[in-house]
């Protein structure tokens, strides 16, 4: 995938769900990275093809929920990391997704959310097709795909990345 204009992808996620793994497979080695240190917690960006990623853990960030604002208004898509194995945490990863929805940013512009069913290598892990009923995306009014994943060896992310870029352009 190659763009001519800077975009910004924002990388969101439970804790544990792979963000950090994937993001670190998706840089290019001599990417100039930043670590920016915030209120409470650390935000990554690094740019790669001209697509700028940014990523930010969500679970617990309630009380920094304000900060999102920041973050949601110059973002032109997002890649929403689940682990896959993690039934449990399903219900809130649907939570989660909502409260992001609900921000003003995302009923003013129809922007792209890309899934990865991550961690698609242990036995436990559901299909894409169980997550996506699971998390009910049918219903989103905003361009969506999931996509298998597999962050340590980092299969699947060109694959969903190339699409979330061309669904943006
Ligand atoms: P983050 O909290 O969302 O940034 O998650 P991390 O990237 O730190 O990953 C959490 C744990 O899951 C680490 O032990 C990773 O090695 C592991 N992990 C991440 N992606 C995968 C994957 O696709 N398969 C497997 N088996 N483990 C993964």
């Amino acid at each position: 995938y190659k763009r001519r204009t800077k975009v910004k992808i924002l990388a969101v996620g439970l804790d544990n769900s792979g963000k950090t793994t994937l993001l670190k497979k998706l840089r290019p080695k001599k990417a100039d990275l930043s670590t920016v240190p915030t209120v409470g917690y650390e935000f990554e960006s690094f740019s790669k093809n001209g697509v700028a990623f940014d990523c930010v853990d969500m679970s617990g960030q309630s009380k920094y929920r304000n900060l999102w604002e920041h973050y949601f208004t110059d973002t032109d898509g997002v890649i929403f990391v689940v682990d896959a194995t993690d039934k449990l945490r399903f219900v809130v990863v649907r939570e989660e997704l909502e409260t992001m929805l609900s921000h003003q940013e995302f009923s003013r512009r129809k922007i792209p959310l890309l899934f990865f069913a991550n961690k698609m290598d242990l036995h436990d892990a559901v299909t894409p097709n169980e997550l996506l009923a699971t998390l009910q995306l049918d219903d989103l009014a905003h361009p969506w795909r999931i996509f298998a994943s597999n962050a340590l060896r980092g299969e699947g992310l060109e694959e969903g990345v190339g699409w979330l870029v061309d669904a943006i352009a």
